[in-house]
This record gives structure tokens, C-alpha cells and sequence, in this order.
């Protein structure tokens, strides 16, 4: 269950955060999700739900994912692009030598709280 312990790990996190802006509720996680982070994106919102109603901290809280295509490079001319699959050359200079960065991060973006 590697969803179950990366909400867990947010739940950490949020709980952490909480204390230090002394918020007593804690009412939208917005989080990121690399389209090759190999998470089950429905098993980490269910996780995560179930550990959140555990706390009134985060027993209201909403989670909203966002699934992020991973950025290709060009090695060439330093352009960039955001795509599922990765395109087969550079769409300014032609260049097939695209390098990837990121696409496996999960990150906490916004946390709403009260
Ligand atoms: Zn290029």
C-alpha cells in the first residue's frame, strides 16, 4: 500500500503545518501528482480520507489532485514542453535530444485552512 503511506506522510505534513499557522481546521489540500509517480491516484484520495476523518483537524478537509504531465527539455535550445508521452523532437529547433525533469513528484501546492 505505497498510497496509504504517502497519505500518511501528507497527513504528517498537514498536521505540521496546522501547528505552526495555528489553524484549527484545515478545509483544502491541493496536490500535484507526476503522471509518473506510479501512483493509484483513487487509492491515495481514499487513503488519505480515511486518515483525515481520524482528526478533526482534517476531518472536513477536501482534497483536490492534480495529475502533471512531466517536462521534456530540449538539450539544444532549452526549450520546454509538457507532455504525457515524450515527443520525438524539439518543437522549436528540431531537435530529437529532449531530456525529461520531474514527472514522479508528488507536491503539496496549496493548503487552505482555518
Ligand atoms: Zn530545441
Amino acid at each position: 500500500m505505497h498510497e496509504f503511506s504517502l497519505a500518511q506522510g501528507l497527513c504528517a505534513q498537514l498536521h505540521g503545518l496546522a501547528r505552526q499557522h495555528r489553524a484549527k481546521k484545515i478545509t483544502t489540500v491541493r496536490v500535484d501528482i507526476g503522471r509518473l509517480a506510479g501512483i493509484v491516484v483513487d487509492s491515495f484520495t481514499f487513503g488519505f480520507e480515511v486518515l483525515a476523518a481520524e482528526n478533526p483537524l482534517t476531518s472536513e478537509a477536501r482534497l483536490a489532485v492534480t495529475l502533471i504531465d512531466p517536462l521534456y527539455r530540449c538539450d539544444n535550445c532549452g526549450a520546454t514542453v509538457r507532455a504525457e508521452t515524450p515527443p520525438s523532437a524539439c518543437s522549436q529547433c528540431a531537435s530529437p535530444s529532449l531530456v525529461r525533469e520531474g514527472g514522479d513528484e508528488l507536491i503539496l501546492k496549496q493548503v487552505e485552512m482555518e
